[in-house]
């Protein structure tokens, strides 16, 4: 039996950790759920070399590894038990080049997206993809769970804005995938397959990242209370279908918009709400269309250029998550259908809430089809009745051509369903294409597959 924590702390010193609290805090993630027990050790790595050198020795000892960002995921994918090596890449936090001329940035995995747009204001140039957790998730993090969030209707998810990038494999072998030019078809394209695999496939030590011109000019806001939830996603569709592009299109149902309105304090604004952001040429023209699209559709709207009261009402949909976290243990859905089909989806949740008598909140990205419909329990251990609801809502997604995970991944909460959308041959290549990149599957095991 190897002491694998003495041979990492032989090579690797102060970077590993087995102090109790640090491991316990291993456990879990956002998504609020916790494994059993706790790690044997967390390596915080300072460098490549150090990812390596983890990396040679699990490969070694077979001992299983799960690489860690900020932790802020909501799939369980980061989440590490007994006899696994915690790998964090928070501390690799640099910005190492911004490349103004060819609007291109090299990042280590652990800064945080809100920090690497800080660094980039002054160059007049950011990084779009922009969770609504930018602030506290790492860009390794985004590129590995393929993070979506407010603005990517417009401005792409993350896999759009990623170039190239540095990965560790099982056995500590450095690879460089990819290419800092624009275009690039040299092989298969390994950079995508790396992207969203959520730490299976190997370690995302560097990346080469594309950045866009800031955008400039006024900025319009258009909020919209709807009778049901179902005509504010009628209305979401139809602007969608009338080739108006919002950089943002958010919609509230109404119970999360209840359990948000308890958690702030603040007034309720009176039924489920679409909130749409313009910006850019024509920001003024698209929200006069928009505001007289919503108000047919039976939406009382308001339209404002004011820049405070659209963070106002975009910071009160970024509350969502801790509105629901403070009412019990969470499992939070992240179902995607094409567009057209937002108001069948918001139906079939109607349906399954009457049916199982359970209350789902709901709040979507309106402009990308992507809903997060939440349960909501008391204890750790997701009850039966909401297993069985979450069945139908992801068979009703699927059904409507849509996909269980829009930008949150697999990870732990939703393997159960994964054989449901891949089928058997499709489920058994990637198995096959997994055990190709790390044959003794010691990445991150029990994840996605
Ligand atoms: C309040 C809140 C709001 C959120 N909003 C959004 C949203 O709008 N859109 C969205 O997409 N997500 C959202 N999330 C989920 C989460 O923030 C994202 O999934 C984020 O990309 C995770 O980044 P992280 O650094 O926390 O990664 P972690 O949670 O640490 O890890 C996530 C996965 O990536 C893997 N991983 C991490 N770093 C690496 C690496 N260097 N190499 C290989 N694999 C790695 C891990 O093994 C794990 O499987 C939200 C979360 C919270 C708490």
């Amino acid at each position: 039996m190897h002491d694998v924590a003495a041979l990492l702390t032989d090579e690797l010193g102060d970077a590993v950790s087995v102090d109790a609290a640090a491991l316990a805090a291993a456990r879990s993630d956002r998504s609020g759920h916790e494994s059993p027990a706790a790690p044997l050790a967390l390596v915080t790595a300072r460098s490549i070399a150090d990812v390596q050198a983890v990396m040679r020795i699990a490969t070694s000892t077979r001992t299983p590894v799960v690489v860690r960002g900020a932790g802020t995921g909501l799939a369980g994918g980061a989440i590490a038990g007994a006899g696994e090596i915690v790998l964090s890449t928070l501390a690799m936090d640099q910005l190492l080049e911004v490349a103004v001329d060819d609007e291109v940035a090299v990042v280590q995995p652990g800064i945080l997206n809100g920090r690497l747009n800080e660094l980039l204001l002054p160059h007049g140039l950011w990084f779009t993809p922009d969770p609504a957790s930018r602030a506290i998730s790492t860009v390794g993090g985004n590129i590995a769970t393929n993070a979506g969030g407010l603005l990517c209707a417009k401005y792409g998810v993350t896999r759009e804005s990623v170039l190239g990038l540095k990965v560790v494999l099982a056995d500590g072998r450095l690879l460089e995938l990819g290419h800092r030019t624009v275009k690039g078809v040299t092989g298969l394209d390994f950079t995508s397959l790396m992207i969203g695999s959520e730490g299976t496939l190997g370690v995302i030590v560097e990346a080469t990242v594309r950045l866009r011109p800031l955008v400039r000019g006024e900025v319009f806001v258009l909020s919209a209370s709807f009778p049901t939830v179902e005509a504010a996603a009628r209305a979401s569709a139809v602007i969608t279908a009338s080739g108006l592009h919002p950089a943002i299109m958010e919609l509230i149902g109404d119970s999360a918009m209840a359990g948000i309105v308890r958690h702030l304090g603040i007034e309720h604004p009176g039924g489920p709400q679409l909130i749409i952001q313009f910006d850019g040429p024509g920001a003024h023209d698209e929200a006069r269309a928009a505001l007289a699209s919503v108000t047919s559709l039976g939406g009382r709207a308001v339209l404002s250029d004011d820049v405070a009261e659209g963070e106002r009402l975009f910071g009160i949909r970024r509350s969502f998550h801790a509105a629901m976290a403070a009412q019990g243990t969470v499992l939070i859905e992240d179902v995607c259908v094409p567009r057209s089909q937002l108001p069948a989806m918001f139906a079939a949740i109607g349906e399954i809430e009457s049916r199982y008598a359970l209350t789902i909140p709901t709040v979507a990205h309106a402009g990308d089809g992507n809903l997060h419909p939440n349960f909501v329990f008391e204890g750790t251990e997701v009850p039966e009745v909401i297993w069985s609801a979450a069945d139908e809502l992801f068979l009703a997604a699927l059904r409507l051509g849509g996909t269980l995970t829009g930008e949150h991944g697999v990870g732990l909460l939703k393997r159960r369903w994964l054989r449901d959308e891949l089928g058997d041959d499709q489920l058994d290549l990637q198995q096959r294409v997994k055990a190709v990149f790390d044959p003794l599957g010691i990445l991150n095991p029990g994840k996605v597959f």
